[in-house]
């Protein structure tokens, strides 16, 4: 295949993608397909002679797709969802077309200043100050290993890199326990070790960690003679939404010169909306945020927006110029290569350019306004029925929720039943979570091809499944 042949095959993989999504609804959400299946299915190594096109289309068709689960499926309420708004798809096309690598301000200076200017679109909608730079990295997992190295980095005088860290005071870094394991693994991998990752316990309803024992916790590590270096909050944890005051974190922050990441993957969507902003109120004073506009926003993944308040700090950590990425003669430009972990770095602005001009940010508003109010809607109804128990309230469109007819007995057990019937019957596709050691069903919403009619959908997908128990 050459380009030449390009345009007819890519006619019909645009008509696929059109017919994909238009017939989604009548899909099961998740594979039905058992471990094994579709490794048998591929052949044992790569083919010596070309074969065509078409062959590789036809088995894409029959041996693949039916090994896919549906992300994009109207009724995906699993995980946190992956969007993938069609004008980003374009955007995406058209950036592995040219193919690209913007890891420099002159291996593509278009990359980069729609970066700039991308990632100052989103800072404003998101209702952040100026003086927040971004960059857009590959995932928050990236993001919030490189907040945990500047951290490490800044607490010991910018000597880590240099000298490695044995002979240092340990570093200590304080977050809840309901944060994302993505920071578990930045500590892992920063060198820091999990011994001197803190965990402040949490208080109240939005199972915030407590500020008064987070002091309590420096205080004591000060005097026991170690290090003292950041705190990672967040805004809509994984489990169940738990969110941090980051108010009042930042003041703890501000008095014992720490750093602060907010770890806002998913919720950071919703801050589009200046009436969901209490969630997050105070991230204007951190150091650092990531939310991922490959969640909910639309852009599919990988896109996730970092930003800093000191993007010296972050250079000063991770800026590398060996003689053949100098820029000789370019100097005050940005080179966003040097704000990540990777060198390489693909056009990705290019689909939030698409995504906001296409939707505009009242369109993707809209959405996030919806998604909130329809999941409320949903969580009210299962709170009216007898059987059912909200074990989380809402955070913008998560909770939780159990299954609790009278005379259950082993409730774990029987969710555990629920909710493998539910995605079996695959209408509708749940995962689930722990709270306070109880097993419990997870609910979140965010598909750009959700309808109020999803929801009710939803509601009776989980009714029948538990019915039939
Ligand atoms: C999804 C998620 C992450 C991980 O995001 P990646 O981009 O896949 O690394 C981290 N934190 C939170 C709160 C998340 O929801």
């Amino acid at each position: 295949m050459d380009w030449k042949d390009f345009p007819r095959w890519g006619r019909k993989v645009a008509d696929w993608a059109a017919e994909y999504h238009g017939g989604l609804r009548d899909r099961p959400v998740r594979a039905q397909t058992r471990p094994g299946d579709i490794l048998r299915a591929l052949p044992e190594s790569a083919p010596e002679k070309p074969e065509s096109v078409e062959a590789v289309f036809e088995d894409f068709e029959t041996i693949v797709m039916p090994g896919m689960t549906h992300w994009q499926h109207p009724r995906f309420f699993a995980y946190f969802n992956s969007n993938a708004a069609p004008a980003s798809v374009l955007a995406e096309y058209l950036a592995s077309t040219v193919a690209a690598q913007c890891m420099l301000w002159q291996t593509s200076p278009a990359a980069t200043e729609m970066e700039t200017r991308m990632m100052d679109w989103l800072r404003q909608g998101l209702g952040l100050p100026e003086g927040f730079a971004g960059v857009i990295q590959d995932s928050a997992s990236s993001a919030t290993l490189a907040a945990v190295l500047v951290m490490r980095e800044r607490a010991l005088g910018w000597e880590g890199n240099k000298a490695g860290l044995a002979g240092q005071k340990p570093v200590r870094i304080y977050a809840s326990a309901e944060v994302h394991t993505s920071i578990d693994r930045a500590i892992w991998v920063a060198g820091v070790g999990e011994a001197n990752l803190v965990r402040i316990p949490i208080t109240g309803k939005r199972r915030a960690m407590d500020p008064d024992k987070l002091r309590e916790a420096i205080a004591a590590d000060r005097a026991a003679g170690y290090l003292p270096a950041g705190i990672v909050a967040c805004t809509g944890a994984t489990g169940c939404g738990a969110s941090d005051d980051i108010a009042a974190v930042c003041d703890v922050a501000e008095a014992e010169g720490l750093y602060v990441h907010v770890d806002a993957a998913w919720a950071g969507t919703a801050m589009i909306c200046p009436e969901f902003r209490d969630l997050w109120a105070g991230a204007e004073r951190a150091d650092s945020i990531v939310f991922n506009p490959h969640k909910w926003l639309g852009a599919q993944f990988d896109c996730s927006a970092h930003f800093v308040r000191s993007p010296e700090d972050l250079t000063r950590t991770l800026a590398i110029q060996p003689e053949y990425l100098k820029t000789h003669g370019a100097d005050g430009v940005v080179n966003y290569s040097e704000w990540s972990i990777p060198l390489g770095r693909r056009f990705r602005a290019l689909k939030l350019w698409f995504l906001m001009r296409v939707y505009g940010m009242e369109g993707l508003r809209d959405m996030v306004r919806n998604h909130v109010r329809w999941t409320e809607a949903l969580c009210e109804k299962l709170r009216a029925h007898p059987d059912f128990q909200v074990v989380t309230d809402p955070v913008l469109s998560l909770f939780t929720f159990r299954y609790l007819p009278k005379g259950a007995e082993d409730a774990d057990a029987l969710n555990l039943k629920l909710i493998t019937a539910i995605n079996d019957a695959g209408v509708i596709y749940l995962t689930q979570t722990r709270v306070d050691g109880d097993f419990v069903i997870r609910f979140t919403a965010g598909q750009f091809l959700s309808e109020e009619r999803d929801f009710e959908t939803a509601y009776d997908a989980i009714c029948e499944a538990a019915a039939r128990l």
